[in-house]
């Protein structure tokens, strides 16, 4: 018997109604081109949310994956594994001076949580700093942290001692940080937020600050990070020394997994404080090996930031009234405009080009690193057709 199955009536079926669903069936990607269900090809200039850094399917990630799956998918952390142990080294290897302890786990949110309870365990404070228009995920924790009201009101009491302050202003933040904050915990660059790259003066002060105070400053790089912005991690790009890193999508390809590595300023933790059934396994392990290696031989950093010059440059030059501003940093992009987004995204699918929002007005564009400058072309041609 044959069934034909419709994705969109069977997700609506049993789907739980938290994600408002676009019109769009994805069955292949390859590099930067996404296909829907009808053979229709897309510029992917999502990345499934900003994951597919090396490009869809890379046949390396593939390879590793293949290979592992057929060798060892599980191995619990309590027990040494080969190349989850080889993987530690390369990752701490391209990690910036310091940042030399890593635990392993699966998602954006569960590394950010990680962060927070490590930052706690090894000062003994409770208090978070946060920023207004930060993003860190949708757990408790993490969710404590983000900003937009929308996401945490529903979910009060969240959890006790998070403040935010506005992301730039030192002097706010200099007046939140008390002898009882852990953590300061910031994006390099705002993404959900809006896509605002923070300015070098307000993420060095920030250090100062903790530093002087006892704090530990967590970078959440889970958007930023391996390659992103046109550097391997965000935090270079001011010579910034996080006491945390929060790692995340990218980070294997599109295998699930995050990550938080330890600066010298973090205490060693004890057995117990931490831990995750899927943390750390060797499937995501052996991906994420390919992921660094595709970085460096790609030399998929400086692409990032050649092309998003390039792109940002171009963005800028087109004479739309409706773009009040263009920023970003590598191929991070976002168009700020005057009216809501929403209709231009609607507007770019149909012109064979995926993009994302960040809030109501901002066309965010995070196409994988290996987008070729001709599809980037391509893209410009699309945004200029849509915002004309
Ligand atoms: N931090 C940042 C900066 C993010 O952009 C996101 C996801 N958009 C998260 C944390 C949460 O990651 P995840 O969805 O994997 O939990």
């Amino acid at each position: 018997m044959t069934v034909t199955l419709d994705p969109r009536t069977l997700e609506a079926r049993h789907g739980t109604g938290v994600y408002a669903k676009r019109p769009l069936t994805l069955v292949r990607g390859q590099e930067a081109t996404l296909w829907d269900d009808a053979g229709r090809a897309y510029l992917d200039c999502a990345s499934g949310q900003g994951v597919a850094n090396v490009g869809h399917s890379h046949p390396r990630v593939v390879a590793a994956v293949q290979t592992q799956a057929a060798t060892l998918v599980t191995c619990q952390e309590a027990v040494h594994n080969d190349v989850r142990a080889v993987y530690l080294s390369e990752l701490a290897g391209v990690l910036p001076a310091g940042l030399d302890r890593i635990f392993l786990c699966n998602s954006g949110a569960e590394a950010v949580e990680a962060a927070i309870k490590f930052a706690r365990a090894s000062t003994g404070r409770p208090g978070v700093v946060a920023a207004m228009r930060g993003f860190h995920g949708r757990t408790l924790g993490a969710l404590s942290a983000t900003w937009e009201a929308h996401y945490r009101e529903p979910f009060a009491p969240l959890v006790p001692e998070f403040g935010h302050v506005p992301y730039g202003n030192l002097a706010a933040l200099e007046a939140a940080i008390t002898d009882t904050t852990a953590a300061v915990l910031l994006e390099v660059v705002q993404g959900e937020g809006g896509v605002r790259p923070a300015s070098e003066e307000f993420l060095r002060g920030a250090q100062r600050l903790c530093r002087e105070r006892g704090a530990l400053l967590l970078t959440d790089e889970v958007q930023t990070g391996f390659g992103r912005t046109g550097r391997m991690f965000a935090c270079e790009h001011t010579g910034l020394e996080p006491d945390l890193l929060i790692l995340g999508k990218a980070i294997a390809g599109g295998v699930p997994m995050g990550a938080v590595a330890l600066g010298p300023r973090v205490a060693q933790m004890t057995p117990g404080t931490h831990g995750s059934t899927f943390g750390g396994n060797p499937l995501a392990c052996a991906a994420a090996r390919a992921v660094l290696d595709i970085l460096r031989e790609e030399n998929l950093p400086a692409e990032a930031a050649r092309k998003g010059e390039w792109l940002i440059d171009r963005l800028r030059a087109l004479p739309h009234r409706r773009i009040r501003e263009v920023r970003g940093r590598g191929l991070m992009v976002g168009l700020e405009l005057r009216d809501r987004v929403a209709p231009h995204l609607a507007a770019l699918q149909e012109r064979g080009v995926l993009a994302l929002p960040a809030g109501p007005s901002v066309l965010r564009l995070l196409p994988p690193l290996v987008i070729s400058d001709a599809e980037l072309e391509q893209v410009v041609q699309a945004v200029d057709e849509v915002l004309a």
